[in-house]
């Protein structure tokens, strides 16, 4: 069973059910084209959600590196340390997020 957004409301609703329980909206009509629609629509959704978790994942990066040189930051002190692990859990988060929009790209095209 898969979650797809209702053509009529765009809440989430399941692909058995016959009508969405939002809107009412008789989803038995639906033929596969337009179920195709609906599909690359989440797809353009999941990729979007993607995009905004590697901006994070850019920001953790940018913002531990950054601070990795900040004046009053002295390696080896609390505040060093954990500018290193935001480095480095961003520059992870990063290339997973990365790796995973390719393969969902990949799979859309
Ligand atoms: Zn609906």
């Amino acid at each position: 069973m898969a979650v797809i957004n209702c053509p009529g409301c765009s809440k989430k609703i399941s692909d058995k059910a016959k009508t969405c329980n939002h809107c009412n909206l008789d989803l038995s009509e639906l033929d596969s084209e337009k179920i195709a629609g609906i599909n690359h629509v989440n797809l353009i959704n999941k990729t979007q959600r993607l995009m905004n978790y590697s901006f994070i994942a850019m920001l953790l990066f940018c913002g531990g590196f950054l601070f990795m040189f900040w004046d009053d930051v002295q390696p080896g002190g609390w505040q060093h340390t954990l500018a290193m692990v935001s480095t480095f859990i961003g520059f992870v988060m990063y290339i997973i997020i990365r790796g995973m929009l390719l393969f969902t790209k990949r799979k859309a095209s």
